[in-house]
């Protein structure tokens, strides 16, 4: 029997836990150090145009701390090999680096086994791998693929040329107009042709973080697979694959602070093991003949030829870096921010927001009316501010709203209120020159 605490003590217990959860928030928000946090990035600390950079581009790609510089440097000066089969010195120290950083990438998205991450050049390759090497073992001739309206290019093109290549169908998962993925249309969408749906986590131009839990529920109680595309939730939420139960999940180490050229895609083993290999070559082998070949297991299967060993090694120390700052900071220091730049953009006349989602992340897309997005961008160039400008990869997205493109600012943790001021202030001044 479950012993009732009397009503005083209990009160008493809230209290205590309500002060341990103020002291943790506190604890928090004093161990984040902006000045010491900017210091790690050099680039940051510059002039352009004689105006201090203010760097707002960080959905496209992050710039990377002097411990990933560190680290990569190392590799080069004191132990750069290739890796695996290594009979030397050299060769053993670059393959356990590599190794180290595979168990990091475990770690961080919380996966069963090292097995199941791969290491790929980018979000792109883990998603034409899977759309290849799954396509190619579970799709047939009318067979059905599910992706949303509001993909990067990179998670609909790989479908589109798998689906031309085994006459199967993409069905298109559609938004509304604040940039809401309509999961309550997946039931109609669903038939007994889908074999797998392939969804974004975080919406690179509306910052939209859709409710992949959901959807993956959805999907598996039809017996359907998810790849879900990370490429920009990885830097910013706290991932857990088992607790998503995701069957694949793609991301790119240089939206991370960590090198370009360097990608994970973390898979189902007992899919995984399924699949053919998408690429032949080195490594990816068990033995080789004329008469047949046969093919490495897990991971090596999928990393055919000499991989990115700087840029992977490199990459452990990303890991690092976003750990010891940790993911909830992160999370809700970029949430300041984008709710600072939300509130000041809305007071501009004949400025529109896409994507007015609750749940977003640190991505505001916008255009002023009668100004075109380029030149917006173009400017403010000239102001020191870095913003994209165009389609972001997401032509479908663009015709849902009927638009050509935005400007898009992208906040990382390293960005400051007072960064936000200034992009406002030369963003006024630009539209007062039309
Ligand atoms: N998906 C999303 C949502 C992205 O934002 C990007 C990069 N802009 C990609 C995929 C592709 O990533 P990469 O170019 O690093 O392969």
């Amino acid at each position: 029997m479950k012993a009732e605490l009397p009503a005083k003590k209990k009160t008493k217990v809230r209290n205590i836990q309500t002060i341990i959860v103020i002291y943790s928030i506190i604890a928090l928000i004093m161990s984040f150090d902006i000045n010491k946090i900017r210091q790690d990035f050099p680039i940051l600390n510059q002039k352009i145009y004689n105006r201090p950079l203010v760097y707002f581009d960080n959905a496209a790609t992050t710039q990377r701390p002097q411990q990933v510089i560190d680290a990569l440097n190392r590799t080069y000066t004191e132990y750069y090999g290739n890796i695996h089969r290594a009979a030397h010195f050299l060769a053993d120290k670059a393959t356990l680096a590599y190794e180290d950083t595979r168990e990091k990438a475990r770690n961080l998205i919380n996966a069963e086994t090292r097995e199941q991450i791969i290491f790929t050049k980018g979000a792109t390759e883990s998603i034409n791998l899977v759309a290849f090497s799954y396509g190619e073992t579970f799709i047939q001739e009318g067979d059905e693929i599910i992706v949303s309206e509001m993909e990067h290019h990179s998670n609909i093109v790989p479908w589109q040329l798998m689906a031309e290549r085994k006459k199967a169908r993409i069905v298109m998962l559609p938004i509304d107009d604040t940039g809401r993925l309509l999961v309550e249309k997946l039931d109609s969408l669903i038939t007994d042709r889908t074999r797998i749906i392939a969804v974004t986590h975080i919406s690179n131009v509306l910052g939209t973080i859709n409710p992949v839990k959901l959807i993956i529920e959805k999907a598996h109680a039809r017996g359907i697979h998810v790849l879900v595309d990370g490429a920009q939730a990885v830097p910013h939420l706290k991932i857990d694959v088992q607790e998503l139960d995701v069957d694949f999940y793609a991301f790119s180490a240089h939206k991370m602070y960590g090198p370009n050229g360097v990608g994970v895609l973390y898979g189902k083993k007992e899919l995984l093991n399924k699949m053919p290999p998408y690429q032949g070559g080195g490594e990816m082998i068990s033995e080789v003949s004329f008469a047949g070949t046969t093919y490495n297991e897990l991971p090596y299967k999928f990393e055919a030829g000499t991989p990115n060993i700087s840029g992977v090694i490199a990459f452990g120390a990303a890991i690092d870096y976003l750990q010891n700052i940790g993911l909830e900071t992160i999370a809700s220091r970029e949430n300041e921010l984008l709710n600072y730049a939300t509130s000041e953009l809305l007071k501009i006349n004949g400025l529109r927001i896409y994507g007015t989602q609750q749940e977003k992340s640190g991505v505001v897309s916008f255009n002023v009316e009668g100004i075109h997005f380029f030149d917006l961008g173009t400017m403010l160039d000239k102001f020191g501010i870095a913003v994209r400008t165009g389609h972001h990869c997401a032509d479908p997205l663009m015709a849902h709203f009927g638009i050509q493109g935005t400007v898009r600012a992208s906040f990382a943790f390293y960005n400051t209120m007072e960064e936000i001021d200034r992009f406002i202030d030369a963003l006024k001044k630009v539209i007062a020159m039309f």
